[in-house]
């Protein structure tokens, strides 16, 4: 019977969570395909084996677990039964339309009760695939590895393994809140804690209508790709305009930048905390523009009371764009758009400022005011994947 196994790595390690992690991988993995055939998803001994994937259905389960986090890698694999007569026959007949010079064969054994050892195994079964086939056995470095993997009552013989994306499973550590921008880096910044388990929710802050709604497609569009690695996306699109129009009229030009995102983290902070979200997450890098320094960081940070991460505040430009295009996001961050940060925006940042003078700056805003107003008003949108899916079935084992 054609099957899928998938193995988890990290998630091995994680000594007694690790129920409740694999129990999440499933539940995750049931999500992923509940639109497609594959009649059963269930853990197996160290693996979890999707059974009756057919050949249809293989490359877009491919795709889709491909870019699962909590997955180290996953085969197309043949069950049979645990005993070597049905094993090489499975072996070889999976080799019918396989040429190659020279091959090895790799086995384990989850179930030691098995009466043979694994190098009596891959022995036995070398033996036979080279009588019948004629290729040479290299231990070292085979053309084709074939292997096997023996469980209590089944065994799985495979020929590929596919990577996956690494990571923890979705849900496992939490929720956080992204800020948004539409950019590169901020997309990459939830990825990141996307692959740590956590449940990112995003939050925009758009100038519309003094600006188009640029901005805001690009971000509906990056959610939709991040929703295929978490399942589940909570946006927040707020509206930033007229809380930059009153910036404008009261804050210096060189502290509008800091302004500004000291009035997003709060903002950010009101709508993550209700929202179950329990730290903050920005695409920001030390040294990467004017505006982000240290100092401003620090001065940035003071005003929420929960941890502000920030996955990419060590790496290159040159790293992130990278991770953007293996994400597949950065064709929609390019796009060209007015980001309302460039509005109202002085050529001359300060690169240094003094929590002083912007408390000074911002003493006239009626903050309060306008962060209510603003998370209050936020426009909520609930992304699922796959989206054909009766919300019922998909939230079932994913939700949170
Ligand atoms: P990005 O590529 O993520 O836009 P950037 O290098 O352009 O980053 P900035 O524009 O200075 O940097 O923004 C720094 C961070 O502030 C962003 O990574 C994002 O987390 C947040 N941010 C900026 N603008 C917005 C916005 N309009 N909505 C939500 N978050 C924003
Ligand atoms: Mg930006």
């Amino acid at each position: 019977m054609q099957s899928v196994i998938v193995h988890y790595q990290e998630i091995a390690l994680k000594g007694r969570n690790r129920p409740w992690f694999v129990e999440r991988l499933v539940s995750n993995i049931r999500a992923v395909t509940a639109d497609l055939g594959v009649v059963k998803v269930r853990a197996l001994m160290g693996r979890i084996e999707l059974q009756h994937v057919s050949n249809d259905d293989w490359p877009e389960v491919h795709n889709r677990l491909a870019r699962l986090p909590g997955i180290a890698n996953f085969s197309r694999a043949v069950r049979t039964r645990c005993d070597i007569d049905a094993i090489a026959d499975t072996m070889l007949g999976e080799l019918r339309d396989v040429q190659v010079e020279s091959f090895r064969v790799t086995a384990k054994r989850a179930d030691k009760r098995f009466p043979m050892t694994s190098p009596q195994i891959e022995r036995e079964l070398g033996g036979r695939i080279k009588s019948v086939r004629g290729w040479r056995v290299d231990l070292e470095h085979p053309e084709l590895t074939v292997r096997v993997e023996i469980l209590n009552d089944e065994a799985f013989c495979y020929l590929r393994k596919e990577p996956g994306a690494g990571g923890l499973p979705s849900g496992v550590s939490g929720r956080v809140a992204c800020l948004m921008s539409g950019g590169i880096d901020s997309p990459v910044a939830a990825y990141r804690m996307i692959k740590r388990g956590c449940r990112v929710r995003l939050i925009h802050f758009h100038s519309y209508p003094i600006l188009s709604h640029t901005s805001q497609d690009k971000v509906a569009e990056l959610a939709e790709l991040l929703t295929r690695r978490q399942l589940e996306t909570r946006l927040y699109m707020v509206a930033f305009g007229d809380i930059q129009r009153k910036v404008v009229l009261t804050v210096p030009p060189p502290l509008r930048v800091v302004v500004y995102r000291r009035l997003m983290l709060r903002i950010a902070e009101r709508i993550g905390r209700a929202s179950g979200a329990t730290a903050l997450v920005t695409g920001e890098a030390v040294g990467q523009v004017a505006s982000q320094t240290l100092d401003n960081m620090a001065v940035i940070d003071s005003v929420t009371s929960i941890p502000v991460l920030r996955p990419l505040v060590g790496m290159d430009k040159e790293e992130i764009v990278r991770e953007a295009r293996q994400l597949g996001t950065y064709e929609v961050s390019i796009v060209p758009d007015e980001d309302c940060c460039t509005l109202f925006t002085p050529k001359h940042p300060a690169t240094r400022a003094k929590a002083y003078q912007v408390e000074a700056a911002e003493a006239g805003l009626g903050i309060d005011a306008l962060v209510e107003e603003a998370a209050t008003t936020a426009e909520r949108r609930d992304l699922r994947f796959p989206a054909a899916v009766a919300p019922q079935e998909a939230r079932s084992g994913t939700a949170g």
